[in-house]
């Protein structure tokens, strides 16, 4: 079979491999690849700055935002031949720590955790890929054409429950969230904001093109101006973000309402430095209770929440977030960013 893939931390070592179709241990499933989407981290580890590959081997398999279709499944279990499956990217530490233990592994404490298409673990950007059928996730079929999105939609998943967390530690019934960033992340998480009932803004840098369309089709309101201009005019209660950018971070943090949270989910190259009113960001923070929480990865209970999600979502809404689908064969492009882009998906069928 053909699979994607690299060597960590070398760049432009992406390639197609022909490798042995895999085996199904007793307890997995075989899967027939569709498609993964590409994301920034994708991106990343070809370019040399992220990623380990299995030990013992050079190169990693890449993807983690997965969908197939189940060949084979163990007899007598809850899947079965044809069914659609999402992979669950992260795996607990070995040791494991307390968060793993309690199959929060998303919170894993030690570092040690291995993530498939991204830290040790084979990927799922391959023709046939197996899966333990405890880390695979059922999808409704009408699903088809867009579940790769469930990955990135079990990440904003988490976001929102870690607001809803740190929400519930005092009286709290938010009302507006702005949503920095209109990638797959900030588009799901403006999704799943409107799915809660909360009046919802995104900002993006873009002022044309399929963002700011898919941002009203969701009946959200999209602002492509400087961010401190948004946040006087709205006072969010919560602040999804997901830009990594270092001074919408900051301005984020500064501009909620009282008790405002902010999540922080896109992850920034380091080495960029901005001026900062250290002192003003401290001062709003305690003086309004604000918290600023960052939030990484998924565990079960996330794709859960997700798999729903997605499903009570308009399905040509979430295929309108895939904005090229490239084959296999042609993965160089999958990899390379374009302007217009927001979900970019590789077929592997
Ligand atoms: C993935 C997460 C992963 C993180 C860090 C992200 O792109 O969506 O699942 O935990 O990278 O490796």
């Amino acid at each position: 079979m053909r699979a994607l893939t690299v060597v960590p931390q070398h760049a432009d070592t992406a390639a197609l491999t022909d490798l042995p179709d895999p085996r199904p241990d007793d307890g997995e499933l075989l899967v027939e690849g569709i498609a993964v989407g590409i994301c920034g981290t994708d991106r990343e580890i070809v370019q040399g700055r992220y990623g380990w590959p299995p030990p013992g081997h050079d190169r990693l398999v890449l993807g983690h935002e997965s969908l197939g279709r189940v060949r084979h499944a163990p007899p007598g279990g809850d899947f079965t031949a044809g069914d659609l499956v999402v992979g669950v990217v992260r795996r607990p530490d070995p040791v494991p720590c307390g968060a793993c233990a309690r199959g929060e592994f998303d919170m894993c404490r030690n570092g040690r955790y291995t993530e498939r298409g991204i830290k040790e673990l084979p990927g799922y950007g391959s023709e046939l890929w197996t899966v333990e059928t405890d880390y695979a996730v059922r999808l409704d079929p009408k699903l088809e054409r867009v579940g790769m999105l469930m990955e990135p939609a079990s990440v904003v998943a988490k976001a929102w429950e870690q607001v809803d967390r740190v929400g519930a530690r005092s009286w709290y019934e938010p009302r507006t969230a702005l949503v920095t960033g209109a990638g797959p992340i900030g588009l799901l998480a403006a999704l799943l904001g409107v799915q809660r009932g909360l009046d919802v803004h995104v900002l993006d840098l873009a002022d044309d093109g399929p963002k700011p369309a898919a941002v009203s089709a969701l009946g959200a309101t999209y602002h492509s101006r400087p961010v401190a201009e948004v946040t006087d005019k709205l006072h969010p209660d919560v602040v999804i973000e997901a830009t990594g950018v270092g001074r919408v971070v900051v301005d984020a943090m500064g501009g909620t309402a009282a008790y405002g949270i902010v999540c922080l989910t896109g992850v920034s190259p380091g080495g960029r430095t901005i001026p900062v009113d250290a002192g003003a960001t401290n001062r709003e923070l305690v003086l309004e209770n604000d918290v600023v929480v960052g939030s990484v990865n998924a565990n079960l209970r996330h794709y859960a929440v997700a798999a729903d999600a997605l499903a009570a979502a308009d399905p040509d809404w979430l295929a309108g977030l895939i904005t090229r689908r490239v084959p296999l064969g042609r993965f160089a492009e999958a990899l390379t960013a374009r302007p217009d882009d927001i979900k970019v998906v590789l077929t592997l069928d």
